[in-house]
C-alpha cells in the first residue's frame, strides 16, 4: 500500500511539475506581447526623508495586468522575463516611462528604477539610459538605479564597468535588498554604490526584536562609516518608523508612508510643493 501511495505521490508531483512548466511557458509567451498590448503599468511608492518627513522621490514598480489572469505579481513574472530576455524590452519600457513621468515632477523629486541582472549585462544599457535622459530632459541626478547583489555576481568585472559608466552619466546607484545577498560586505567595497536599501525583512518588527534591531543598527553604522545614506524598505508601523528615527536612519519607504499607487494619487507631491508626508520628528 505504501508503495502504491508513493507512486501516486510521485505521479502527482510529476503532473504538478508539468503544469508549472506549461504555466511558465504560457506566461513567457504572453510577456513578449505585454508591452505592445499596453498591459504594463507603473505604480509609484514614496521614499521619504526620515529626519524631516519630506517626500524625496518615488520608486517605480512594475504591474502587469494580464487580460485573463488579472494582476500578475512582479515576483512571479520578472524572473520569467529574465530567463527569456523579454526583460530587455520590458526594462526599456520601464526606464522610458519612469523618466518621462519624473521629468514632469518638481525639480528635486527623484525616481528610482529597478534594473535587473540581464539589463546590467546588456551592452546597450548605458547607451539606452543616456538616450532616455536626453530625450526626456530628466536631470541625471534625479534618476536612481536600484540593483540587487545577485545582479552583479555572474560577471562582476563587467557589472563594475557598467555601474561606473552609468555613474559617469551623473545618476545614482542604490543597492537593493541589502542583507539578503550572500556577500554584501565585499560588494559594498567593490561597487560604487550611492545608497544602501535595507531589505524589508529586517525592518519588519525591528522595534520588538532585539536581533533584528542589532542588525539594522549595524547596517546604519556601516552606512555612516562608508558615507552612504541608508533607506529602510517595508516600513509598515509607527513603532518601526520610531526606531528608525531614534537610530537616525536617513530614508524610509513602506506602506506606512504610502502604498505603491498610480502616480495620480500622489498629485499633491508631484504637482506642487513637497509637503510632509508625516512629521517624523514628532514621533521620536
Ligand atoms: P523591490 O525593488 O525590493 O521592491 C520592494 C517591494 O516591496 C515591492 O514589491 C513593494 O510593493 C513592496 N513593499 C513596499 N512597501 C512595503 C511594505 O511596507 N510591506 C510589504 N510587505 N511590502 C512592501 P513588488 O512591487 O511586488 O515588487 C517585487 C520586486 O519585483 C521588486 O522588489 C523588484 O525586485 C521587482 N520589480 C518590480 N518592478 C520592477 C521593474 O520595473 N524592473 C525590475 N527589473 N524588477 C522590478
Ligand atoms: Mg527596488
Ligand atoms: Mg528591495
Ligand atoms: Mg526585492
Amino acid at each position: 500500500r505504501a508503495k502504491s501511495e508513493g507512486r501516486g505521490t510521485y505521479r502527482f508531483f510529476e503532473a504538478k511539475m508539468g503544469v508549472e512548466v506549461r504555466e511558465r511557458r504560457l506566461l513567457e509567451h504572453d510577456l513578449r506581447h505585454a508591452v505592445a498590448r499596453g498591459e504594463m503599468q507603473l505604480v509609484y511608492q514614496p521614499q521619504t526623508d526620515v529626519g524631516t518627513g519630506e517626500v524625496i522621490g518615488f520608486e517605480a514598480l512594475l504591474r502587469w495586468k494580464h487580460p485573463e489572469r488579472g494582476y500578475v505579481s512582479p515576483a512571479v513574472f520578472i524572473p520569467i522575463a529574465e530567463e527569456s530576455d523579454a526583460i530587455l524590452q520590458i526594462g526599456e519600457w520601464v526606464l522610458r516611462e519612469a523618466c518621462r513621468e519624473a521629468a514632469t515632477w518638481p525639480q528635486p523629486l527623484a525616481v528610482a528604477v529597478n534594473v535587473s541582472a540581464v539589463q546590467i549585462h546588456s551592452p546597450h544599457l548605458v547607451g539606452l539610459v543616456h538616450e532616455v535622459l536626453l530625450k526626456t530632459g530628466l536631470a541625471p541626478y534625479r534618476l536612481e538605479v536600484e540593483v540587487t547583489e545577485t545582479a552583479l555576481i555572474s560577471d562582476p568585472n563587467r557589472a563594475l564597468l557598467t555601474l561606473r559608466q552609468l555613474k559617469a552619466l551623473g545618476l545614482r546607484i542604490a543597492m537593493d535588498d541589502f542583507g539578503t545577498g550572500y556577500s554584501s560586505l565585499s560588494n559594498l567595497r567593490s561597487f560604487p554604490f550611492d545608497k544602501i536599501k535595507i531589505d524589508g525583512s529586517f525592518v519588519r518588527s525591528v522595534d520588538s526584536n532585539e536581533q533584528t534591531a542589532a542588525i539594522v543598527r549595524s547596517v546604519l553604522g556601516l552606512g555612516r562609516g562608508l558615507g552612504l545614506p541608508v533607506l529602510a524598505e517595508g516600513v509598515e508601523t509607527e513603532a518601526e518608523l520610531g526606531f528608525l528615527v531614534a537610530e537616525r536612519c536617513h530614508e524610509a519607504q513602506g506602506y506606512l508612508m504610502g502604498r505603491p499607487s498610480p502616480i495620480g494619487e500622489f498629485a499633491q507631491y508631484t504637482h506642487g510643493t513637497i509637503p510632509l508626508i508625516a512629521d517624523a520628528r514628532k514621533r521620536a
